[in-house]
């Protein structure tokens, strides 16, 4: 019996991939370990920060680096770093930014839910541009000089979600922003693989970057890394960080905050409802470690081997046709994609409910179901569940 039957809660098949909805990816057996581990001591939270700041520089070639709570607290602790600098009475009255930039310039195409946490630091998000290409209209989407265009003495920062066709480059972007001296946040939560992304986006000059842990890392579900300038990242910890001590009591680690900076000590700012404990910063630093250890081409074996085996256990399936996506392609998480055929035959989402509800309960990428495409992803899936796939799916589309 797992530990979730015993509470009551069944286990699914997760055939979605990375989604925090179904719990996330797997973690390995070395990760939980750490965390176990981890659990058996106390150490200083903000010694702890200082050295996970020197893994994630060095793996990241940024100056330094924080682990968060998910790429979303990220974002928020990014943008009220960029709000606030060191200002320790600009910190403790956020999200109220009376005096303060507060103002973060978006393309407009570019806008999703989790800007929401943009927001929670009390910006307002100025949309940018039109995105002609996405709208069916046109071929354009928002230019360079249209966000050069938009800085004035309110904006705190630009913010940029790096998805694969994100426009313009972030290259351009970061050129117009430091001419004016504003910083740049990139969303990158989900853009491993592959590996070299870690790197990517500061040596195009972000000057803050969110990537996920509980995602293609393979951390704990609720963890995330933040790396960038060294003054951004000191201004994120002293936002974070749990500051009930007396003046005279603090020594911080002066590698992640740098006392001389300061005209006074922050209160608990922000950032502190997203507090992250030891178990979950070793379990990411150990996901991490493991992580860059291993090759794009290791993982995309591991992965193709799982959606070739469930292709070939579906092979003679009536109608709905079978294709790997990203088979060839080792920066990719390679998808088994089914086809179905045309109506009247159920659709893509009735197909989808069918298997969610069956038993075991199994959970596929529904992305592009008005085109009639299910997608398998290997990420969430045991090994031991690999096998149960393809007979859930021959008995949902009946
Ligand atoms: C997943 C995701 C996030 C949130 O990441 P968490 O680590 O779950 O907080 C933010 N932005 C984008 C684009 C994502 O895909």
């Amino acid at each position: 019996m797992t530990i979730f039957e015993r509470i009551g809660v069944p286990v699914i098949i997760n055939a979605k991939g990375t989604g925090t909805r179904l719990s996330g990816a797997l973690m390995d057996r070395e990760v939980a370990d750490a965390m176990a581990e981890a659990a058996d001591y106390c150490v200083d939270i903000a010694e702890l920060q200082a050295a996970a700041s020197r893994t994630i520089a060095h793996v990241t070639g940024a100056e330094a680096g924080y682990v968060t709570s998910g790429a979303a607290a990220g974002l928020l602790l990014a943008t009220a770093a960029c709000v606030a600098g060191l200002n320790p009475s600009h910190m403790g009255r956020l999200p109220d930014t009376s005096g303060m930039r507060d103002e973060v310039i978006m393309v407009r195409g570019q806008r999703n839910f989790y800007d929401h946490a943009v927001r929670t630091a009390g910006v307002k998000i100025i949309e940018v541009g039109l995105p002609d290409r996405h709208a069916g209209a046109g071929v354009r989407d928002t230019e360079t000089w249209e966000i050069a265009d938009a800085i004035t003495e309110k904006t705190a920062a630009i913010f940029y979600v790096a998805e694969r066709y994100a426009r313009p480059p972030l290259t351009e972007v970061t050129a117009v922003a430091h001419a004016a001296g504003i910083p740049v946040i990139v969303d990158a939560a989900a853009q491993l693989p592959p590996a070299a992304n870690l790197k990517r986006f500061i040596s195009e000059g972000a000057d803050l970057v969110a990537f996920s842990g509980g995602k293609v890392i393979g951390g704990p579900q609720a963890t995330g890394l933040l790396c960038g300038r060294q003054d951004l990242i000191m201004s994120v910890a002293l936002q974070h960080l749990d500051m009930d001590f007396h003046e005279e009591q603090w020594q911080p680690p002066a590698t992640l905050i740098d006392k001389t900076r300061l005209k006074g000590m922050p209160r608990n700012g922000i950032g502190r409802p997203c507090k992250v404990g030891r178990e979950d910063i070793v379990g990411f630093l150990t996901a991490l470690d493991r992580f860059v250890s291993e090759s794009d081409a290791a993982r995309h074996k591991k992965w193709l081997a799982k959606v070739e085996m469930i292709a070939s256990d579906l092979k003679g399936l009536n109608g709905a046709a079978l294709d790997l996506v990203g088979a060839d392609d080792t920066d990719t998480v390679p998808l088994l994609q089914l086809t179905l055929p045309p109506s009247p035959a159920p659709s893509a989402l009735d197909v989808m409910i069918a298997l969610q509800n069956g038993t075991p309960s199994v959970h596929v990428d529904a992305t592009y179901a008005d085109r009639r495409l299910i997608h398998i992803n290997p990420i969430g899936l045991r090994e031991d569940q690999v096998a149960l796939v393809a007979p859930a799916i021959r008995t949902a589309l009946g």
